[in-house]
């Protein structure tokens, strides 16, 4: 790979959040009965045309300028021109000569290299319907039927220039524009249903050369773990059809996620489109203050925010990365640093222990049932004493997964941290009678010791005991001796 350099630019095509579709009134709701929420319109029957939909002009306006591009004052929609059975009118309408966002750049942060990637245009379009096919795939079903319910959902799609050069970097690069597209609010940027779906053009070359090689179009990742594997499993396999003399050809390639390959789907010599003005839609004439008007209903972004946390509350880059790494999670950590001010012990919580159960249980955080108050109390009776961090995560488990209030689980099983010297005496008696050995040890100088006998103390009591308490105890007993 040394000799090789990879060359990759995203195709992300995102949902807008809407009530009703690009040109007519119907629902845009996910999950209901097929070919339910239809009508002329976004059928595409002869003799229909549609209204256009304000509010995308202005989500996809919210999008582009929080992407850092340049939003046009005129705009209008093309014609893409090509028959499928899920665009029954036989062209897709899009933006193809007049983008309404263009000359934007993300930046990213991969492999701890800070880099900016330039976005070529963000523009509108609808979505086609959806093909259902009877049997696992199109080649092994004798039928599939089209749901036109996500027919004329409006959409953006979000082309980036082909500076990315690692599965990683695309990676990034995802998290970052799902981070941003959902900060603003102007999508639900869900993979699993579909209202992020990402393709992704890959080819390498010589390093040290400037001209772009021949690339192949990635589909079918439904995760953006999924866009790194197959990206990087393309890279490599472009490496070795040259190495072995040959030549890559341009083509569409599937992500066969199980067998963790990109498999060809169809050869693709750039189809022609025969684009053309839709003269039927009239243009879009936007004026600049309305543009500013957009701008100023933009929320602090996910880069500005992790600034504050680092310079306001203290918090290294790394965990302010974390924690502003979703919308969701980013309020639930200023809602708990309101009423716990540490950010560092909440951001350490939130990474050790809230982020390691949703991941196990393959969770989102609006599914778990822990609040930022929550996290906040229990917090409050760790700093108070009351039970030790190790009881503090055993609650935390509960709290989340069933919802509780920590001061309730915690006088419900008894959990309270013991610190009392007459309860503890008994017990170290006890540890110090079994562990003549580690005794010894601390008494002619080794420092660790104690720690064990700590440990022991902790065990026999569930965690329960005040192990700083038992610390002092322990060496006064000690050294008396
Ligand atoms: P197409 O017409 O095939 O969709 P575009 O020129 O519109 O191709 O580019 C689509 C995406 O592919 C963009 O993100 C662009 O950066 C990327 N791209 C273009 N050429 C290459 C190449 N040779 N290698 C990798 N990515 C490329
Ligand atoms: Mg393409
Ligand atoms: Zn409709």
């Amino acid at each position: 790979m040394s000799t090789y350099e990879a060359v990759i630019g995203l195709e992300v095509h995102v949902e807008l959040k809407t009530q009703s579709k690009l040109f007519c009134g119907c629902s845009t709701e996910f999950g209901k009965e097929p070919n339910t929420q239809v009508c002329p319109v976004c059928l595409g029957l002869p003799g229909s045309t549609g209204v256009l939909n304000k509010k995308v002009v202005e989500l996809a306006t919210k999008a582009g300028l929080a992407l850092n591009c340049e939003i046009g004052t005129t705009t209008w929609f093309d014609r893409k021109n090509y028959y499928y059975p899920d665009l029954p009118k036989g062209f897709q309408i899009s933006q193809v000569f007049r983008p309404i966002a263009y000359k934007g750049y993300l930046d990213i942060e991969a492999d701890g290299q800070n880099k900016r990637i330039n976005i070529t245009r963000a523009h509108m379009e609808e979505d086609p319907g959806k093909l259902v096919h009877s049997g696992g795939s199109i080649t092994t079903s004798h039928s599939s039927c089209v749901d036109y319910n996500r027919s004329g959902i409006p959409l953006i799609e979000i082309v980036s220039e082909p500076e990315i050069r690692s599965g990683a970097e695309a990676k990034a690069y995802l998290e970052k524009l799902k981070a941003i597209l959902e900060y603003t609010g102007v999508s639900d940027v869900k993979m699993e249903q579909g209202s992020l779906r990402c393709d992704a053009n890959v080819s390498i070359r010589p390093v040290g050369t400037t001209a772009l090689g021949t690339k192949t179009e990635i589909k079918n990742m439904n995760s953006f773990r999924a866009v790194q594997r197959a990206i990087e499993y393309e890279v490599e396999r472009q490496v070795a059809v040259l190495e072995d003399g040959d030549s890559v050809i341009q083509e569409t390639r599937g992500w066969d996620e199980n067998k963790g390959i990109t498999l060809s789907m169809r050869n693709k010599e750039n189809p022609d489109y025969r684009c053309f003005i839709d003269h039927e839609l009239t243009h879009i004439e936007l004026t600049p203050e309305w543009i500013e008007e957009v701008r100023a209903t933009l929320p602090e972004l996910p880069d500005a925010r992790r600034k504050r946390l680092v310079e306001e509350h203290g918090l290294p880059v790394y965990d302010a990365g974390i924690m502003t790494s979703s919308l969701d999670l980013a309020d639930f950590f200023d809602a708990a640093l309101r009423k716990f001010p540490d950010a560092k012990v909440i951001s350490n919580w939130i990474m050790g222990e809230l982020l390691r159960l949703l991941n196990a249980h393959t969770m989102e955080l609006s599914e778990a049932k822990v609040t930022p108050g929550g996290l906040a109390k229990l917090l409050e009776l760790i700093k108070k004493g009351t039970i030790s961090n190790k009881i503090g995560k055993e609650v935390f488990e509960l709290m989340f997964s069933e919802g509780k209030d920590p001061e309730q689980i915690v006088k419900e099983k008894g959990l309270v941290q013991i610190s009392d010297e007459g309860q503890l005496t008994q017990i170290l008696t006890d540890i110090i009678a079994k562990n003549p050995k580690s005794v010894e040890d601390f008494q002619s100088g080794k420092e660790q010791a104690i720690g064990f006998l700590v440990g022991q103390v902790m065990k026999a009591t569930k965690g329960q005991a005040n192990p700083g308490v038992v610390n002092t105890m322990l060496r006064e007993i000690l050294t008396k001796n």
